[in-house]
Order: C-alpha cells, then sequence, then structure tokens
C-alpha cells in the first residue's frame, strides 16, 4: 500500500505491539515494525521513533551546470577522490540522453530542502549549528568550505575548476541546472560518514546513510534492511 506525499508527523510505539505512525493529514498507520528511510529527514524521523540516532544530517547543496558544448565530452570525466571528503568535486558526467552535466560542488545549505540560496529555513539552521559536530567540521574544513562557497558564488572560479579537468572549456559554456540537496551524516565529533550506516532500535530500523547507492549498493542495502527487520521481529 503506498501512500504518496504522507508526510511522518508522530510516531509512537508499543513493546510488543508494533508502531503507529500518524501522517500530517491525521491518517494512523500501523506496521509490526517501522523501517525509517527518509533521507534529508532521516535523523529527525529517527528522534521522532523515540531513537537517538547519535548522527545529524547536515545538508549540502550540490550545484550543476549543463555543458553547452556536449561534444567536448565522450564519457566520464571524474577526479582521483581525496579520501579526507567524501564530496568528490566538481566532474562531467555524459548522460544516456548525449547531455553533459558538470558538478557537484558542496555548500551548505539553509534548509534541509534548500535547492537554492534564498530558501533558509531557521529551525534547519538552528538544528545544524546546534550540533557539536557542525563546528568540528567547520574548524577542520574551513579552507575547502570557502573555496565551494566561492565556487558557487563565482562562475568565474566554478569554470577554473572545471578547466583543470576539461581545458577547453570556457564560462559561456556552463548553463544553470537544477541542484540537489546531499543528506550528509555528521558524528558529533565532526566525522563525515562516508559509510552505510543503519541503526535499529526497539520495532525500528533507520537507514540513516546510504551515500551514491545506485552504482554500487541498492540491492545489498535492501537485503540488510530485509535482514534487520526479521532480527527486530524475532526479538519481538
Ligand atoms: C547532487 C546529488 C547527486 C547525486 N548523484 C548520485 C549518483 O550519481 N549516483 C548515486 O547512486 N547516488 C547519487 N546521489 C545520492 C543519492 O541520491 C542518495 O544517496 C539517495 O537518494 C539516498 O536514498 P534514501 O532512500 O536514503 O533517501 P532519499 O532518496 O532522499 O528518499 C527519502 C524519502 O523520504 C521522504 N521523507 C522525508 N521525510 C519524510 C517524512 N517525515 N514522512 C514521509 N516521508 C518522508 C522524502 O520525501 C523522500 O522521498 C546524489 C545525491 C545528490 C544530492
Amino acid at each position: 500500500d503506498i501512500r504518496y506525499g504522507a508526510e511522518a508527523g508522530l510516531i509512537s510505539r508499543r513493546l510488543g505491539r508494533g508502531v503507529a505512525v500518524r501522517t500530517k493529514d491525521g491518517t494512523v498507520v500501523r506496521g509490526r515494525v517501522l523501517v525509517n528511510c527518509a533521507g534529508l529527514q532521516c535523523d529527525r524521523v529517527a528522534r521522532l521513533a523515540g531513537d537517538d540516532p547519535k548522527m545529524r544530517i547536515v545538508p549540502f547543496r550540490g550545484e550543476y551546470y549543463e555543458l553547452a558544448r556536449p561534444e567536448l565530452v565522450r564519457g566520464l570525466v571524474y577526479p582521483v577522490p581525496d579520501p579526507a571528503f567524501p564530496f568528490l568535486g566538481v566532474h562531467l558526467t555524459r548522460g544516456v540522453d548525449g547531455g553533459v552535466h558538470v558538478g557537484p560542488n558542496a555548500v551548505l545549505a539553509g534548509a534541509r530542502e534548500g535547492y537554492s540560496w534564498p530558501v533558509v529555513r531557521p529551525a534547519d539552521l538552528a538544528g545544524t549549528l546546534a550540533w557539536p559536530g557542525f563546528w568540528h567540521l567547520a574548524r577542520r574544513h574551513a579552507g575547502y568550505g570557502l573555496g565551494e562557497v566561492g565556487r558557487s558564488l563565482s562562475k568565474a572560479a566554478f569554470t577554473r575548476a572545471v578547466r583543470r579537468l576539461l581545458p577547453a572549456v570556457r564560462e559561456d559554456d556552463l548553463v544553470p541546472a537544477p541542484a540537489g540537496v546531499r543528506a550528509q551524516a555528521v558524528l558529533r565529533d565532526g566525522t563525515l560518514v562516508d559509510d552505510f550506516l543503519i541503526r535499529q532500535g526497539p520495532g525500528t530500523v533507520h537507514v540513516l546513510n546510504a551515500p551514491s547507492p545506485a552504482a554500487t549498493a541498492s540491492l545489498p542495502i535492501g537485503r540488510e534492511v530485509a535482514r534487520r527487520v526479521l532480527g527486530v521481529l524475532e526479538r519481538g
């Protein structure tokens, strides 16, 4: 039974009697186990259920450009990853339709669903600033973060970053395209979680970090979630 647009608002759990979710429109959905895979909201949903996820989502917006001369790129042009960051940095990806998108960068978003600079939600921002892990992260990676802000605000700076991979590119080859927001899981000590993170509570399984699953591990993640659900059911 798939319910579109049904936002989980309240979650109650009674030991041995499963979980009840009240959606914002007042519908109550009951089940024996709750699987939380709420992406940008997963830490909040875990806390709604009464569990401590021991991490917070810090939203990072990834901005893209479309390449006006896609013939410059025949395949994928990616940098060697820096193991210090889960962000790959700007790269060029040729899609199945022949178009080439360039990006993403990674700038702190003003809201969980902050798909552009003007979208700022004070409650989201306050939640980010109240998490000690954010400040550890900010201290450790301030230089990198400022560079990303620069590449977000200045197309010339973004173009310079692209030119390291594709010297022929010019500023007017880059056409602004829609952005995405990455749900970056950050631990209390500022660690950027770069592996899958799934935690359980009584009657609950929380998918708290599922980075880049499409190309790598979506089916094994599904199997792992199912395995943990069965474990929760066995424990009652
Ligand atoms: C810019 C960008 C580029 C990326 N590129 C790639 C790529 O090339 N390959 C790849 O594999 N991955 C890529 N990813 C990562 C990938 O998109 C995510 O890792 C993946 O979507 C995470 O899956 P998820 O199911 O955990 O969360 P999501 O896909 O975010 O799904 C969460 C869902 O929960 C819903 N939800 C939230 N709160 C509630 C609530 N209270 N009640 C009910 N529903 C709720 C949301 O509406 C959403 O539908 C990219 C991400 C970004 C931001």
